[in-house]
C-alpha cells in the first residue's frame, strides 16, 4: 500500500515514513502544501496523512479541493491544532480520521490499519486464502501455521493479491500501490519479485495461485 505524508516538519515526516516502510508500506514524503496537493491529485495513493498548518497551501484547503475530485482515498489528518472546531471542519470536509500531535506511532499504525482495511471491507487483521494466512499486523505469512519466509516486497505483493483476489492486476497498478516514488519506469523488478513469491507459494502450498495474463498483468485465482 502506498501512503503519501504531507507534513512540513521534515524530521517528523521522515520518521513516520521510515516507520511505515518498516511496516511494509510504501511511503512518499512531501513538505509543502501546494506540492502535496499536486501529488495527491496526480498519483493514486491508498492513504494520505495530512498536516493542517503547511506552507504553500493549508491542509483544510487541500482536503476541500481533493475531495471534489476524489471521495474514496482515505485521508487521516495529523495536526497540532487540537481545537474541536478544526477536527469538526476536517471531518466535515471529508477526512476519515484525525490524530492530534504528538501521538504514539502505535496509535497511528492502528488507525492506518483500520482505514485501509475498512476500504477493502476486511474485518480481520488476517487475510486468508485456503490454508494460507497473512497477518497484516505482524506482516507474517503462514501455511498451516508454518511461517513463510518472505522479503518485504514479497509480503507487500502477497497482501495486495489477497486483497484483490480474482481480479487481474496490471504492472502499472502494482507500481502505483507497491513501489514508492523513486520508481519511474517499468523494470524487471516486478517480474523478479513476483516470480520469487510464486516459487515460495508453490513450495508451501503445492500449487501456484498466481497466474500471468499475457499483456494484462497477474491474477490470484480462486479455484
Ligand atoms: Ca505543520
Amino acid at each position: 500500500m502506498h501512503i503519501l505524508i504531507i507534513e512540513d516538519e521534515e524530521q517528523l515526516c521522515r520518521s513516520i515514513a521510515e516507520g511505515l516502510r518498516i511496516d511494509g508500506y510504501e511511503a512518499d514524503v512531501c513538505f509543502d502544501g501546494a506540492e502535496g496537493f499536486s501529488l495527491c491529485t496526480t498519483e493514486n495513493y491508498d492513504l494520505i496523512l495530512l498536516d493542517l498548518n503547511l506552507p504553500g497551501m493549508d491542509g483544510l484547503e487541500i482536503l476541500r479541493q481533493f475531495r471534489r475530485q476524489n471521495s474514496n482515498t482515505p485521508v487521516l489528518i495529523l495536526s497540532a491544532r487540537d481545537q474541536i472546531q478544526d477536527k469538526v471542519d476536517g471531518l466535515d470536509l471529508g477526512a476519515n480520521d484525525y490524530l492530534t500531535k504528538p501521538f504514539h506511532f502505535e496509535e497511528l499504525e492502528a488507525r492506518i490499519r483500520s482505514l485501509t482495511r475498512r476500504r477493502f471491507i476486511q474485518e480481520d487483521v488476517c487475510l486468508k486464502w485456503e490454508n494460507l494466512v497473512f497477518d497484516t499486523r505482524t506482516r507474517e505469512a503462514a501455511v498451516n501455521g508454518t511461517p513463510l519466509s518472505l522479503t518485504r516486497k514479497e509480503s507487500s505483493l502477497l497482501e495486495y493479491f489477497l486483497l484483490h483476489q480474482n481480479r487481474v492486476i496490471s504492472p502499472e497498478e502494482m507500481i502505483e500501490h507497491l513501489w514508492d516514488g523513486s520508481v519511474n519506469s517499468f523494470s524487471n523488478s516486478i517480474r523478479v519479485h513476483i516470480s520469487a513469491l510464486r516459487k515460495k507459494l508453490k513450495a508451501a502450498l503445492g500449487t501456484d495461485p498466481i497466474q500471468n495474463k499475457i499483456g494484462q498483468g497477474y491474477i490470484w485465482e480462486i479455484h
